[in-house]
């Protein structure tokens, strides 16, 4: 038994590195055999080196073989089938790692390493140096995101069943009755985004996959993806896989910070910066709903904020992922009115107190107010979300907002 990482081929010409490791799986000697689902492994979001989704992938195998023959299977399959792809990447030499697009790698542990590679590589940037050393492995920076796959300690589950094109030229034809039926499962996370009546499920462009359907449970996962696959209306696939991932696990945040506003900036292109007294959040146009409700926000305003910090520059400050308006300063603050007339009374001058503009009724000095309704957790639209990121309407997401119940993560 033992465990296989792979990660960053997916710069190839439209190339993914989940299909990568399907070939794998398919080429896998005599004596072999995958154990349980393989898993696709997203890390840290923000990474400099990162690829779309920074997405990593590990499997388990049975190995019956004496350990130098499996290891020249290794050695013969990445120098057939990674390496000849090289010209796309430039080898890696330390000193030009950050220039190279993509630095593939592969690692094979003989037992699983401890989990504290992954949380480096879900919350940081991390150096292949920093990586527990593999039984066998080959590449370069690629090593990195192979070894946090294989790491992955699987605590926090979800599933995407992956489905491949055999053409990858043309539109993509999904099934449209069976997407709208997979639509209303609330196993499965939404498959068409309501507002454009878009398919969520197929990537845009030239990418090898036909689908990818996610879901919170694995048996409904395979059900979508073999109704969808067998339905008239979607085009042959070349093969499919589920893989266990850590989509919606939240693993890539602290939990949730609370703060009090002090200024509101809205920002060219109409993102949001909070000046917090947790320092600067920001909420970016795309995010929809999170950034109408940061711009409603003034100064007083209780709130809670989820996301990673970037010190970018120029963007330097807390990436709001979800936000939580708490409390605050009473909004739309008026005079109250008579309650004879119904009118609203006026100002009778300095330390003078109120008047009713048509009776002769008095008041004391005073404003009446609508009273703050907390927002809730607000997250931008799904198909704007981070892939790790979770519903935090779902039990799991507690960890993050309850941050004093969080599970016990070492
Ligand atoms: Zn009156």
């Amino acid at each position: 038994m033992g465990w296989l990482g792979l990660d960053d081929t997916d710069h190839l010409g439209g190339g993914c590195t989940t299909w990568t490791m399907q070939h794998l799986i398919s080429s896998l000697p005599t004596g072999t055999g995958v154990v349980g689902d393989p898993c696709l492994v997203r890390l840290y979001p923000m990474t400099e080196a990162r690829t779309r989704g920074n997405a990593a992938l590990a499997v388990e195998l049975n190995v019956d073989l004496p350990a130098p023959a499996w290891h020249a299977w290794l050695e013969q399959h990445w120098r057939e089938h990674l390496a000849e792809l090289r010209g796309l990447w430039t080898p890696s030499t330390h000193a030009s790692r950050t220039q190279v697009p993509s630095d593939p790698g592969m690692v094979w542990f003989d037992s699983k390493p401890p989990p504290e590679f992954y949380r480096m590589a879900v919350t940081g940037e991390v150096r292949v140096d920093e990586a527990p050393l593999a039984t066998w492995s080959a590449g370069g920076r690629g090593i990195i995101g192979a070894t946090a796959a294989v790491a992955w300690p699987q605590e926090v589950s979800t599933w995407e069943g992956i489905a491949w094109r055999q053409r990858h030229d043309g539109p993509r034809r999904l099934d449209d009755a069976v997407l709208g039926r997979l639509d209303d499962d609330r196993r499965l996370v939404a498959c068409r985004d309501p507002r454009k009546g878009r398919s969520l499920l197929a990537p845009r462009g030239a990418s090898p996959i036909l689908f990818g359907l996610r879901g919170t449970e694995r048996f409904a996962v395979q059900q979508g993806v073999q109704d969808l696959l067998k339905a008239e209306g979607t085009e042959q696939a070349a093969a499919w896989c589920i893989f266990q991932t850590n989509q919606g696990s939240g693993d890539h945040l602290l939990p949730a910070v609370e703060a009090v506003v002090e200024d509101v900036h809205i920002l060219r292109g109409g993102h949001v910066a909070l000046d917090t007294t947790e320092g600067t959040w920001l909420a970016f146009a795309p995010s929809d709903d999170l950034r109408r409700l940061a711009a409603e926000l003034v100064a007083g305003d209780v709130v809670q904020g989820l996301g990673l910090v970037s010190h970018e520059e120029g963007r330097k400050g807390l990436h709001l992922e979800a936000l939580n308006h708490v409390s605050g300063p009473d909004r739309n603050k008026m005079r109250p009115l008579c309650p004879t007339c119904n009118i609203r009374m006026k100002s009778s001058g300095r330390n003078q107190g109120l008047r009713c503009p048509s009776c002769p009724h008095q008041d004391i000095d005073r404003w009446v107010g609508t009273p703050v309704a907390p927002s809730g957790w607000v997250q931008p639209p799904l198909d704007r979300r981070r892939h790790l990121m979770p519903d935090l309407r779902e039990s799991r997401a507690n960890r993050l907002i309850n941050g004093a119940d969080s599970p016990a993560s070492s």
